[in-house]
């Protein structure tokens, strides 16, 4: 819904050529909402099934398997309650003006009386952001099953399991019905609007978007000139100036915005190369370069040593104590937490698994990497450096 917003052709598109494929996180993503749909249709789920129906591989069953403990566990704690009829997975359409229909499949819902209701959708991306069309549409399909009743108010709950916490929003037949005014006037009325930006990393059309490939065309003529007006000459000289002073100024933070988005697509472009050169090789084997040193293009495999701690278990000890031996080992949590859980009732998971993590916050066993990425996400205005309200890049 978001991309629809954001640029109407990348969905209502007819023309472009439309790559599907399934990524790795769309797929655990699959596999978490199978397994939570299950456990609370069914009070249990089958782990196995589930992620081999995804063909997951072990690190990826692994993950799936932690958001659905969390989800299970949240579930539980706070959310069953409010939800007298659940019931999962249900696939809702509308007709919008006659001519549109908006369509979608709800992860969890429970209607409370003839004018209320509550829905809860389960977020496994990294992302806390770009789901509020998505649930404005949920709660319009709600409204819609109803008839589109004059009074109307539905909670909608998203739960972001990575993160592991949840926002509520009310929805009312006023809110609901100008998100559908705003839907029908600015977005689908104008199903020839482009808007290259970062959502073009997930558009299946992005192949042969010619939007995208203009605004590629001009970033990399600006890198190849470096001309005094060129956006990265400009962007430079932005950079360099920047100080706590002027960093909130407009200017300042559109010429940001503009440099990421440049560098959005930039790096898009260049994955697609390296895919292309990867796929190429894999397809017909080593390509020769035809220099004088004799270069072949090749996919070399990179071994490095690696230890099996369950096997090497006898051998260490009668060198060192299990002691030095464990702090030679990098354990995962994730895999810990599964191997403790799997020895309980699935009932009994849950609770299994705070204890656990508990008691080890308590051992002082828990401790916290942190890697200072880039990334642009909204700042309330009383966070430190939000005073703007922009794009906010945070290192
Ligand atoms: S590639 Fe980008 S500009 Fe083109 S349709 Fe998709 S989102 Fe829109």
């Amino acid at each position: 819904m978001d991309s629809l917003v954001e640029c109407p052709p990348s969905i209502l598109s007819t023309t472009g050529v439309r790559i599907g494929g399934a990524g790795l996180p769309a797929r655990i993503g699959r596999a978490t909402h199978a397994m939570l749909a299950a456990f609370i249709r069914d009070g249990d789920y089958d782990l196995v099934h589930s992620c081999d129906a995804e063909q997951l591989e072990p690190d990826a069953r692994e993950e799936a398997s932690g958001l659905t403990v969390y989800g299970i566990d949240f579930w539980q704690r706070e959310m069953q309650q409010y939800f007298q009829t659940p019931v999962v997975e249900s696939s809702v359409d509308a007709k919008l003006n006659g001519k549109f229909t908006l369509s979608g499949t709800l992860d969890l819902t429970s209607y409370v009386s003839g004018n209320q209701a509550i829905f809860l959708d389960w977020k496994t991306g990294r992302l806390d952001s770009h789901y509020w069309h998505q649930m404005m549409t949920y709660a319009h399909l709600l409204w819609s099953f109803l008839e589109r009743p004059e009074k109307f108010t539905v909670h909608g709950v998203v739960v972001f399991l990575r993160m592991k916490y949840h926002r509520t929003i009310v929805y009312t037949t006023q809110s609901i019905m100008e998100w559908e005014h705003d839907l029908l006037r600015n977005v689908l009325a104008n199903p020839d609007r482009y808007s290259p930006g970062h959502m073009c990393r997930w558009c299946d059309l992005s192949v042969g978007c010619p939007a995208r490939k203009e605004v590629i065309r001009s970033a990399m003529e600006s890198i190849l000139s470096g001309g005094e007006d060129s956006w990265l000459k400009k962007g430079r000289d932005v950079l360099a100036n920047m100080t706590p002073e002027n960093k909130g100024m407009e200017i300042v933070g559109k010429t940001v915005a503009e440099i990421i988005q440049r560098t959005h697509l930039l790096g898009s472009m260049l994955d697609e190369v390296r895919s292309m050169l990867r796929e190429a090789v894999e397809r017909v084997g080593p390509i020769p370069l035809h220099d004088d040193l004799g270069t072949h293009l090749v996919l070399e495999g990179q071994d490095r040593r690696k230890l099996d701690a369950v096997k090497a278990a006898r051998v260490l000890r009668t060198k060192i104590d299990d002691r030095a031996i464990l702090s030679c080992c990098n354990i995962s949590l994730g895999k810990v937490v599964k191997e403790v859980i799997s020895r309980v009732r699935t009932s009994e998971r849950s609770a299994a698994h705070r204890a656990l993590i508990e008691e080890l916050d308590q051992e002082g066993a828990l401790g916290v990497n942190t890697v200072n990425m880039l990334r642009e996400k909204v700042v309330q205005n009383d966070e430190p450096g939000g005073s703007t309200g922009q794009v906010a890049a945070d290192s």
